[in-house]
């Protein structure tokens, strides 16, 4: 047996994203001793997904690390790129690597994010075909829209409205397919989504509702074209795809926790089935909200609370002590031109009542309102109010629905201040 590297009453992070490195730092920042060691597949230094999506325009893509290099030796906390984990053999407490190293440990943290869906139809492959995950995608996506004309963006997605809204801004064509009959239809009320269409029409982006590509047409060994599953055919230079992502969960599947589920499963403390198993972030599914049913949220917020509180538990629980819940209010952001959305919250927006509180025309937020309760905040262009959002979502008060909708009403005044909740991050 080759087993190199690990310590047996170590923590091995299998994955270096947002979620990896911050619960290796929590874990550290609680416990000075234990030997920590982040494994990732890449061979680039742990770095920033969001900007990804949203500098294309603003000089070379440099990936923006999480954390300064230096970090990592100060706080002790290994990193090994280029060799990801491969195997869990969970009666002998070790992960096996692509090399065929076998590292032991105490406890495991999958951090393994996910990755993009791919499309399934012909063409896909072809040259001029982009996905955005990685710095090497945006890189390519980069050069590609330095040259060409017409875009089409396959998914209405955060990532493809942004990619849409900033080529459209430096006179690109581009034409948007999306299945569903609305934009973010799965992350946003109707009212959010018909908003945020208009101001894109606006900016000259041409969308397909109901649609998507049926096949990808070739010239010369690259995209020419595309056709539609409704029978249109599109002239374009390049493709992006954009039709969400899948979690990387094989890891924990090969280790007999929780195959073909879309996500880790893990319990209200963040650990899975296996005790000395942890999974956090775009990888992990939770139990959330009143149903505690299990679900999955890719946002940076998720990510990284739930790695604090991972970082906490692993320690405690080394300790004896007791585990803390995940209970975080869900929060996320995406910049899509001079549009700044921002959503406080978690709600399915077709059981809600939809309030608007409107500062003018650019600058607004929809109230969604459950059973006399707020249970999310969409703003758009409106950062105070998402802020506030934050707050009265925590507090999870009655509110007055009249004061809320009323722009010169602060949202905060709202909170009686007696219980005005901090919040994190
Ligand atoms: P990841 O960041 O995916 O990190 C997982 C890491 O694990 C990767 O480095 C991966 O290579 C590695 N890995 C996978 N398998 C293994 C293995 N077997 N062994 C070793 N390593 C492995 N969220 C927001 O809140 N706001 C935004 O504006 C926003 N914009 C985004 C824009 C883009 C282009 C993208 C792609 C995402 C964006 N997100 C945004 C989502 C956010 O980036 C993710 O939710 C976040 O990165 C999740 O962090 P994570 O650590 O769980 O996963």
């Amino acid at each position: 047996m080759n087993t190199l590297g690990g310590d047996d009453d170590g923590v091995l992070i299998a994955g270096g994203g947002h979620a990896g490195v911050q619960v290796a730092d929590s874990i550290r920042a609680a416990d000075p001793d234990v030997a920590i060691t982040i494994l990732d597949d890449n061979i680039v230094v742990p770095y920033q997904r969001p900007p990804l999506s949203k500098s294309l325009y603003a000089g070379p893509i440099d990936p923006l690390p999480l954390r300064p290099q230096e970090f990592y030796a100060r706080a002790r906390i290994r990193v090994q790129q280029g060799d990801p984990v491969t195997g869990i053999d969970v009666a002998g407490h070790a992960a096996i690597l692509r090399s065929g190293k076998r590292l032991r440990y105490r406890d495991l943290i999958l951090a393994t994010g996910a990755r993009p869906r791919q499309a399934i139809l012909p063409g896909a492959d072809l040259r001029g075909v982009h996905y955005l995950r990685t710095v090497e995608d945006a890189a390519a996506l980069q050069t590609e829209l330095g040259t060409l004309q017409r875009l089409t963006i396959v998914g209405g997605g955060f990532i493809g409205l942004e990619v849409a809204a900033s080529a459209a801004a430096k006179g690109i064509q581009v034409t948007l397919l999306e299945l569903a009959p609305r934009l973010l239809a799965r992350s946003i009320s109707v009212q959010s989504s018909t908003w945020l269409e208009q101001r894109h029409r606006n900016s000259g982006i041409d969308f397909r509702l109901g649609t998507s590509a049926a096949q990808v047409l070739e010239r010369d060994g690259r995209v020419a074209g595309v056709i539609t599953t409704d029978g249109g055919a599109i002239i374009t230079d390049a493709v992006l795809i954009g039709i969400g992502s899948q979690p990387n969960i094989e890891l924990a599947a090969s280790a007999g926790i929780g195959a073909g589920r879309d996500g880790v499963p893990v319990n209200e403390y963040l650990r899975t089935s296996n005790p000395a198993v942890w999974a956090v972030g775009d990888c992990a599914a939770f139990p959330f909200g009143a149903s505690r049913a299990l679900r999955r949220i890719e946002s940076v917020q998720n990510a990284i609370d739930q790695a604090r509180r991972a970082g906490t538990n692993v320690v405690a629980a080394s300790r004896g002590q007791a585990l803390t819940s995940y209970g975080e209010i869900p929060w996320f952001w995406s910049q899509q031109g001079t549009v700044k959305i921002q959503i406080a919250g978690l709600a399915d927006a077709g059981s809600c009542h939809v309030f608007e509180r409107r500062y003018h025309d650019n600058k607004l937020s929809y109230l969604l309102v459950q059973g006399g309760r707020l249970v999310a905040v969409e703003s758009l262009n409106a950062p105070a109010d998402h802020l506030a959002a934050r707050k009265l979502l925590a507090a999870s008060k009655p509110i007055d629905i009249t004061r809320a909708v009323d722009p010169d009403v602060p949202l905060t005044a709202l909170l009686s201040a007696a219980s005005e909740p901090q919040l994190a991050g």
